[in-house]
Parts: structure tokens; C-alpha cells; sequence
């Protein structure tokens, strides 16, 4: 039976935080809490974006937590490797990091520029920060938000931040579809769930639409937390409305973890709890369709049945999302022109809609998609 813990909280109130923080720890591995003297909190911290657009993990909770740890006499560190090539400095400055740091004896690091090493899970070499395997305890807080290309990123898919800077795009290049994708994150995750003392959905403010970044902000009033990664995933994914095969990854982690979805238990009052008008749509069918159909057919439906990304006129010409592509498919904007999108080298992988600070990366859908997800 894997336990995932569920808390209704409906602001970022410090003294809540705190109780329901030591409350979850108390299921986490208190044997290597115990033994160990460095503790990373691995946020969501994907880029600059200040914490009521609901992308990043909110500054609160890593107080929480901050405090929580410091008062058991812990070194905490701070990490995270945010998307494409984001200043870090800026990234916690705007997601409120900075200041917290200047509150608290903590570490701030980039979890980008501090070394790797490079494993291999079945055949999928993995290149994961140095950080994570200096630390004893890893305490992995997500946002509960849905996600363009692989339906759903809670836990599992945080850890991609431990995936140093720009070598995130490039894999994002050399496994662009959701399936394949998908088979990097287990391979990820089969890497480090050993290593994970907690996992932590904050989902107080999330995100619905097309997520991670453009999607709307929600005020879902719950904080979710449990040993299991997968089991975590799988009940904070059910709350929304996914199903399981609705996310590529989330079947086989199970698997991986030897959880059956029938035993997953939540607090009773969460057993058959849905959050309300949560829009799921978009994500949620695009996956469950192409799994559907055979790989040597993949191209000719995306011809009816795809999204691509379109540069809107919000677009401020910041040059993130040139940096962003992980197969240059985006030119540099002009002093009066848009950026532009190559749609021959486009592997639709939504790293530009995911990055831009100012929303203005649309998701064009084809008439087929359209209706599909009416
Ligand atoms: S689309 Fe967004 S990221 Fe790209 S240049 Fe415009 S504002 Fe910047
Ligand atoms: S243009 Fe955008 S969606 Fe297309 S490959 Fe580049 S980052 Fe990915």
C-alpha cells in the first residue's frame, strides 16, 4: 500500500505550511534524515516567473521547509536547473529565492553550471547535476500544473531539473515526441528514485490549460506529498481528471515501483475527489489518441492531428525562445519583426510555448485537433 498524504490549504500561510510540512516529513526515511547532514530541496524553478503566475514552485513552501530542516540542524542547499538558458540569478531573484536567502543560512545552487555524471538505465544514458548525489537528503518539491507534451508534470517530471542547463534541450531534440520523451524521464527517474527521501506537489496555486508555463493559474487549495513518487503522481494526476494512460510515463513508474494504481491510498475524505472545471482537454487527449496509433503511422496523422507553436504579437522580441529551440528552428527577432519558426526543422516539442516569459508563444491546433478536443 503506498500512502500519499493530502492537505486542503487555500493560502501560502506560513504557520499551515509549517505543520503540514512536519506532518508529511514524518513518513519520509527518518533513518537517512537522521544520518545525514545535507539536505537539497529541488523546487520547480523553470524560469523567471514570480510566483502568482503558478509556473514555479511559491517561496513559501521552501520556507517551510527551510525552517523545518534548519531546526533539525541541517545544511540546506537550494537547487535547481531551470529551462533553456536562463539567467539563474534572475530566475531566483523573480521566484523569490533571493530574498529568502538573505533570511536564511541557505545555499542557493545552479544546478546547471555544478558538474555531472552520466549513468545509463536500460540503455539510455542520463546526465544528472552533481548536486543531487552530494546531498544525503533530496526533498523534491513540484507544481502541480498540466503540461503540453506529456499531459501532466508533477513529481516525476521535476526531476527533469536535475538535468543540467542546455543539455535539457538537447535531449528535448533527440527524443522530441511525448512517448519517447517519456522513456527519458523513467530512465531519470529509474537513476534517482532511490535517492528521494519525499516528494511534494505544491498545488495550493496550479495550473490548468495548456501548461507548464501558459496555462492558467488556479487556485486548487491542496498540498500533496507521499514517499512514492509515482503513487504521488498518480493521485494528484486522477484529482484533475487524467487517466492513467492519459500520461505516457505514469503506467510504467508504477511499475517500476511495484504499485498497483488499486492500491493507492489517500486520506478518505480525497478518496473520490475531483477538483472542479479543471481544463485537461488539450493535454490530456493528445496523448491518449497517439498512443493509439501505430509509430509508422505517427507522421501522417500529425499532418491532420497536431499542435504547433505560433509567435503571437505579444511577443516582446526577447530572444528566449531562439535560445530555447533545441533544434534552431526559431530565427532571432528583428528590430521590427517577430521571430520566426522554421516549420521544416520545428519538432514541435513546446520548449519556445514553455520558456517565453510573456506568454506570447500560441498552440496552433489543426481543424482535426480542434474538434478531437471539443
Ligand atoms: S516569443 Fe516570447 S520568448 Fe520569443 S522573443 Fe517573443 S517574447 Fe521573447
Ligand atoms: S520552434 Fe518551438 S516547438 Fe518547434 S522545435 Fe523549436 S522550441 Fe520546439
Amino acid at each position: 500500500m503506498s500512502r500519499v498524504q493530502i492537505r486542503k490549504i487555500e493560502s501560502y500561510d506560513l504557520p499551515q505550511l509549517e505543520a503540514a510540512v512536519s506532518d508529511f516529513l514524518g513518513q519520509a526515511n527518518r533513518q537517512r534524515i537522521k544520518r545525514s547532514k545535507r539536505v537539497l530541496l529541488k523546487p520547480n524553478l523553470l524560469g523567471a516567473f514570480p510566483p502568482e503566475r503558478a509556473v514555479t514552485t511559491h517561496p513559501a513552501l521552501l520556507e517551510a521547509l527551510v525552517r523545518h530542516f534548519l531546526e533539525l540542524g541541517k545544511e540546506v542547499w537550494i537547487g535547481d536547473s531551470p529551462g533553456g538558458t536562463a539567467n539563474v540569478e534572475q530566475v531566483w531573484k523573480v521566484c523569490g529565492l533571493s530574498e529568502l536567502a538573505e533570511r536564511y543560512p541557505v545555499k542557493l545552487v545552479n544546478l546547471s553550471t555544478s558538474g555531472f555524471r552520466e549513468l545509463s538505465w536500460e540503455g539510455i544514458p542520463v546526465k544528472i547535476s552533481e548536486v543531487f548525489w552530494q546531498c544525503g537528503i533530496v526533498i523534491n518539491i513540484a507544481k502541480y500544473k498540466t503540461h503540453g507534451l506529456v499531459g501532466f508534470t508533477g513529481a516525476l517530471k521535476n526531476l527533469y531539473g536535475l538535468v543540467p542547463g542546455l543539455v535539457k534541450s538537447d535531449y528535448h531534440g533527440r527524443y522530441p515526441n511525448s512517448l519517447d520523451f517519456s522513456h527519458l524521464l523513467l530512465a531519470l527517474y529509474g537513476l534517482t528514485r532511490n535517492r528521494l527521501s519525499y516528494s511534494f506537489i505544491d498545488g495550493i496555486l496550479g495550473m490548468d490549460g495548456i501548461g507548464p508555463s501558459g496555462g492558467r493559474a488556479r487556485d486548487f487549495g491542496l498540498l500533496l506529498g507521499a514517499r512514492c513518487v509515482s503513487a504521488l503522481d498518480f493521485a494528484a494526476a486522477r484529482m484533475m481528471g487524467f487517466r492513467l494512460d492519459d500520461i505516457p510515463y505514469l503506467g510504467e513508474a508504477l511499475q517500476m515501483d511495484g504499485v498497483l494504481p488499486s492500491r493507492v491510498r489517500v486520506p478518505t475524505s480525497f478518496r473520490d475527489f475531483k477538483l472542479p472545471d479543471v481544463d485537461i482537454r488539450a493535454v490530456r487527449f493528445s496523448n491518449r489518441f497517439l498512443r493509439r496509433i501505430p509509430r509508422a503511422a505517427h507522421h501522417l496523422v500529425e499532418r491532420y492531428y497536431s499542435k504547433r507553436p505560433v509567435i503571437s504579437d505579444r511577443c516582446l522580441k526577447c530572444g528566449i525562445c531562439v535560445q530555447s529551440c533545441p533544434v534552431q528552428a526559431i530565427s532571432a527577432p528583428g528590430k521590427f519583426s517577430l521571430p520566426r519558426i522554421d516549420p521544416k526543422k520545428c519538432i514541435k516539442c513546446m520548449c519556445c510555448h514553455e520558456m517565453c516569459p510573456h506568454g506570447a508563444v500560441d498552440i496552433h491546433k489543426t481543424w482535426l485537433t480542434r474538434i478531437i478536443e471539443r
